[in-house]
């Protein structure tokens, strides 16, 4: 049998971005940093974009040990002047990305009778406006280099599927589907790939936050959160982690040709199929 496919760890370390330049958002923290560290140990330079400037330089540090370049970059992703000054501060100091992981991202869970405006706003503008704007701005280096590159979305369970309490964040999360299908064919003739990965829940401090927000909300205990709302569907009452996310950013921007471009990939043990 052949070692590679019947050891997958072996498979997995195999894909190498030696070479590639990496700029992820929301890298600070949560699935963002994991994707950095797993990126830099397949030899790409890492940019580590968050608004909290201290946590990415303090994550850009840690990765930088591992023997690749790295940069820290505060950026605001739902701000055009923030997103543009980002990249070019990317583009003097390592030169055009050749990836992005669109990952920054927040969440408010509230009913619909109760969502405030401003915070419906909010949370579209971080992961709508922001996913435009990297985009955007990815693509803008990735035509001026002539290297094209991968972009990736990072999507949910929610960019498929409808939850109580997230009219925002399931709405934001079905746009961006819409976005990188637009965005693969617009990027095809300049080499350019799309994909969205559509986790289920990880504990991440995202999701640590919404266990007592869902349970007040619903009033149930927080355990019943974990078990019969987030972990209910799941073929295994497991979490995903973020290395399950990571190996699937790390494949999809390891891709050698356009055949993946356009596509999700839910990562969920099991809570959706598709
Ligand atoms: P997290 O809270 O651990 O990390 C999010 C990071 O984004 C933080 O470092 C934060 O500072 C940064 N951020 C927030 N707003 C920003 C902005 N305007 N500009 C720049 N950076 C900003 O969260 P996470 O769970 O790692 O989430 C990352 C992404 O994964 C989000 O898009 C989220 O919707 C998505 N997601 C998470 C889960 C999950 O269960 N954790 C599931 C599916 C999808």
């Amino acid at each position: 049998m052949n070692q590679a496919v019947s050891n997958p760890v072996q498979a997995r370390t195999t894909l190498s971005l030696a070479g590639r330049i990496a700029l992820v958002t929301g890298a600070a923290s949560g699935l963002g940093k994991r994707i950095a560290e797993v990126y830099a140990d397949a030899g790409a330079s890492v940019v580590i974009a968050d608004l909290r400037l201290a946590d990415a330089q303090a994550t850009a540090d840690a990765i930088a040990k591992k023997g690749v370049r790295t940069l820290a970059v505060a950026m605001n992703v739902a701000d055009e002047a923030s997103v543009d000054a980002g990249f070019e501060r990317v583009r003097q100091n390592l030169g055009e990305v050749d990836i992005l992981v669109s990952n920054a991202g927040i969440q408010i869970v509230a009913p619909i009778q109760d969502f405030g405006f401003a915070d419906w706003k909010k949370l579209l503008a971080v992961h709508l406006d922001g996913g435009f704007l990297t985009a955007r701005a990815a693509v803008r280096q990735m035509i001026a280099s002539r290297r094209g590159g991968s972009i990736i979305f990072m999507g949910s369970v929610h960019s498929k599927e409808a939850s109580r309490l997230k009219a925002p964040y399931v709405t934001a999360k079905h746009g961006l589907e819409g976005l990188a299908k637009v965005i693969a064919k617009e990027g095809a003739p300049y080499n350019i790939r799309t994909n969205v990965i559509c986790p289920g829940f990880v504990r991440t401090p995202l999701v640590e936050k919404q266990i007592p927000e869902q349970a007040q909300a619903l009033g149930i205990s927080e355990a019943d959160v974990i078990k019969n709302v987030m972990l209910k569907d799941t073929v295994d009452a497991e979490f995903t982690t973020v290395d399950d996310v990571a190996q699937a950013a790390l494949t999809f921007a390891a891709w050698p040709s356009n055949a993946l471009t356009g596509q999700s990939l839910v990562v969920s043990h099991g809570w959706f199929m598709q």
